[in-house]
C-alpha cells in the first residue's frame, strides 16, 4: 500500500493506493525538480487509472522505512508486507546480484553447479541434524524391525555428497549455492537453515616444507581453494561496495591469534594487542606457573592510546570475567601494583616492581588488564580477547571509533585438529576426542608421525577459516584422502563405535577407488550479505527467516502433526 497527496483548492488529501494499473506517457520532469537518485528524472502524465486490487483497510502495519519499524514479531508474522520496505527489498535484490557474481566466477573458472541431496542419512559430523520421519520402506524388508521408524536427516552440510563427487573423478570443481540445516539451540542471530557457497576441488596440495618455501600461505595445503576465494570476494567487493581488495589476504596461525588478540577470530582493525607478560615476571613466578602450565597476559594501555579507546577502558566493566584483573596505575602504587593481586597472590618487593615496571615500560597513567590462562590456548576465545572485543564495542557504540573502512580479511590457519573443549560437540563426543571441524579434514603432514604416536593434542589441522573484520565468513580445509588414515581417525583417535562408523562407509570405500587429493571450502551465504548489505542481522538478508528460537511465524512451523500421520510414519507420540 502507498499514499499519494492530491491537491485542490480545499487543500492536499491523502490517496491510499492498492495495486493499481496506469496508462500514460513517461516524459522528463521540468528541470527544477529533476532528481539524480532512480527515476528521479522522470515522471509519468497520468491518462488512465485502473484499481486491480484493493488492499485491506485494516492493515497488521504500514510498512515504512521513516517510521520507526513495529514490533519485530509483527513483521515477522506478516512478512510478505515488511518486505515491501526498500531497506529489505534492496537487501534481496543485493543478494540475488552477489549470487549471480558467485556462478559467473565460478562458471569462469571451470566449476560446474551440481545440486546434493537434502534427504540425506544422519552422521556423526558435528553439528546436531534435523530428521525427517519416512513411510519408504515401512512395509518392506528395509525396514529392520516394525517398530523402528525411519529418519532421513537434512544435512548439516553437503560435505559428504562434495567429497563423493569429487572421488568419482567425474567432477574436478564442484561449487553449490547450498541450504543447509543444523539444530542448534537458539543462539543470537543463528538460523536452523542457512546458505553457503559450497565449493570442493580435485588435486590441491598438501602444504610445502618451510625449508623449501618458508611462506604461511604455503604451510599448509589447500592455497588453490584460497586462491579461488580472494579472486571471488574480491569480484563481489569491487561491484559491491567499489572496494580493490589484495589480491591475497594475510595469513596468521591459531596460535599467534590467539596469543595476539585473544580469537580465533580476531578483528585486525585495531591494536591493543595482548602481550604474554610471563617472562617479565620474577623466576620463582614463572616456575610456578610454568608447573601449572599456566602464562601471564597483559593488555596495556598507556595514555598515548587512541582517547576514544581510553574512554571505552574506563568505563568497561569486567564483572562476568573472573579470571580478569584491572591495575591502573599512579606514582602511589608504581611499586606495589601487583601485589595481593587476586589472579597471582603475589608479594613483590619494591625492587621486582621496578624491574618489572622497566621490562614492560609501565609508568604512572597506564592501565594493565591481567589474565592468567593455561598456555595450551582452549577453544575460540580468552578472557583478554573478550575484553579487548568489549573495549572496541564500546567505543564504537558511543561513536568515538569509527572503524578503518577497508575491510580486514584473513585467513586463520593451524588449528589443533581435535578438541576436548567444545561444549557443542558433547552430545556427539562424550568424553572422547572431537574433531574441530569435521572429521575429514587431513591433519597437517609435519603432525601425521604424532597422530599416529597418539599425541593427539600436537596434532594441527589443515583448516582454514576466513575471517573478515572478527567475523568468521568461512572455513575448509584439505580433506584425508587416504581410506587408512581415515579409517585411523574413526577408530583410534575419534574412537567412533561400529555403528557410528557404519555411516562412513560409503566415503571410505569411495577413497579406496583411487580418489584424488582433495579439499574445499564453504562460505557463510547469508552473514556475507549481513555485512555487504551493512545490517547487524542475517534476518534482513533472507526472505522468509526464522525468529531467534528458531520459529516460523509466518508459516507457524515447527507444529504439532495429529496421531493418525504420525503413525503412518511409525512414529509414536509419547504422551497423549
Ligand atoms: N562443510 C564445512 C562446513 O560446513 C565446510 C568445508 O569443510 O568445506 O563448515
Amino acid at each position: 500500500m502507498s499514499f499519494f497527496p492530491i491537491k485542490d483548492s480545499s487543500g492536499i488529501t491523502q490517496l491510499v493506493k492498492s495495486t493499481i494499473a496506469i496508462e500514460g506517457e513517461v516524459r522528463v520532469r521540468p528541470e527544477q525538480s529533476r532528481r539524480d537518485e532512480g527515476t528521479g528524472q522522470i515522471e509519468v502524465q497520468v491518462n488512465k487509472f485502473t484499481l486491480l486490487n484493493p488492499a485491506h483497510r485494516n492493515m497488521p502495519f504500514i510498512p515504512s522505512d521513516n517510521q520507526t519499524l513495529v514490533n519485530e514479531d509483527l513483521r515477522a508474522r506478516f512478512r510478505y508486507l515488511d518486505l515491501r520496505r526498500t531497506a529489505l527489498a534492496d537487501n534481496i535484490r543485493k543478494r540475488s546480484q552477489v549470487a549471480r557474481t558467485v556462478r559467473d566466477t565460478l562458471h569462469e573458472d571451470g566449476f560446474l553447479e551440481v545440486e546434493t541431496p537434502l534427504l540425506l542419512k544422519s552422521t556423526p559430523e558435528g553439528a546436531r541434524e534435523f530428521l525427517v520421519p519416512s513411510r519408504v520402506g515401512q512395509s518392506t524388508a528395509q525396514h529392520d524391525g516394525k517398530d523402528t521408524p525411519l529418519f532421513y536427516a537434512l544435512p548439516q552440510s553437503p560435505q559428504q555428497p562434495k567429497q563423493l563427487l569429487i572421488c568419482s573423478g567425474a567432477i574436478d570443481k564442484y561449487f553449490q549455492i547450498a541450504k543447509c540445516f543444523r539444530d542448534e539451540d537458539g543462539r543470537k542471530d543463528r538460523q536452523p537453515e542457512f546458505t553457503q557457497i559450497d565449493l570442493e576441488m580435485a588435486f590441491v596440495s598438501w602444504g610445502v616444507d618451510p625449508k623449501i618455501c618458508s611462506s604461511d600461505e604455503w604451510r599448509i595445503g589447500g592455497h588453490e581453494v584460497r586462491a579461488i576465494i580472494e579472486k571471488l570476494v574480491g569480484r563481489i567487493w569491487q561491484q559491491v561496495e567499489g572496494i580493490t581488495l589484495p589480491s591475497s589476504f594475510r595469513v596468521i596461525t591459531y596460535n599467534e591469534a590467539m596469543a595476539r588478540y585473544g580469537s580465533d577470530k580476531p578483528d585486525t582493525r585495531f591494536a591493543l594487542e595482548i602481550q604474554d607478560i610471563t617472562t617479565s615476571l620474577p623466576t620463582h613466578t614463572q616456575a610456578l606457573l610454568e608447573d601449572l602450565g599456566e602464562i601471564l597476559e597483559a593488555i596495556i594501555l598507556r595514555p598515548s592510546e587512541s582517547c576514544s579507546f581510553l574512554r571505552a577502558n574506563d568505563e568497561c566493566s569486567y564483572q562476568n570475567e573472573r579470571n580478569v584483573s584491572r591495575s591502573v596505575i599512579a606514582d602511589n602504587n608504581l611499586l606495589d601494583w601487583l601485589s595481593d593481586n587476586r589472579l597471582i597472590n603475589l608479594k613483590l618487593s619494591g625492587e621486582e616492581h621496578a624491574l618489572l615496571n622497566k621490562t614492560l615500560g609501565v609508568s604512572s597513567g597506564d592501565t594493565l588488564w591481567l589474565s592468567r590462562r593455561r598456555k595450551v590456548p582452549e577453544g575460540g576465545s580468552t578472557a583478554l580477547g573478550r575484553l579487548r572485543t568489549r573495549i572496541s564495542e564500546l567505543a564504537h557504540a558511543r561513536g568515538d571509533y569509527v572503524p578503518h573502512a577497508v575491510p580486514h580479511f584473513l585467513w586463520v590457519t593451524e588449528f589443533p585438529l581435535f578438541t576436548r573443549a567444545d561444549p557443542d560437540k558433547e552430545f556427539l563426543a562424550h568424553g572422547r576426542w572431537s574433531s574441530t571441524h569435521h572429521p575429514f579434514t587431513a591433519p597437517m603432514w609435519q603432525d601425521i608421525e604424532a597422530m599416529y604416536a597418539g599425541r593427539i593434542d600436537q596434532v594441527r589441522g589443515q583448516h582454514y577459516d576466513l575471517v573478515l573484520n572478527g567475523v568468521e565468513i568461512g572455513g575448509g580445509s584439505v580433506r584425508v584422502h587416504d581410506a587408512a588414515m581415515q579409517e585411523y581417525i574413526f577408530s583410534q583417535v575419534l574412537q567412533l563405535s561400529d555403528s557410528e562408523k557404519t555411516s562412513f562407509d560409503h566415503l571410505l570405500h569411495a577413497l579406496k577407488c583411487g580418489a584424488p587429493p582433495h579439499g574445499g571450502i564453504a562460505l557463510g551465504f547469508d552473514r556475507l550479505m549481513a555485512i555487504l548489505c551493512k545490517t547487524p542481522t542475517i534476518r534482513d538478508v533472507i526472505a522468509f527467516p526464522k525468529t531467534g528460537a528458531g520459529t516460523d511465524l509466518l508459516f507457524r512451523s515447527p507444529a504439532a502433526i495429529n496421531k493418525e500421520v504420525l503413525y503412518q510414519y511409525g512414529v509414536r507420540p509419547t504422551r497423549g
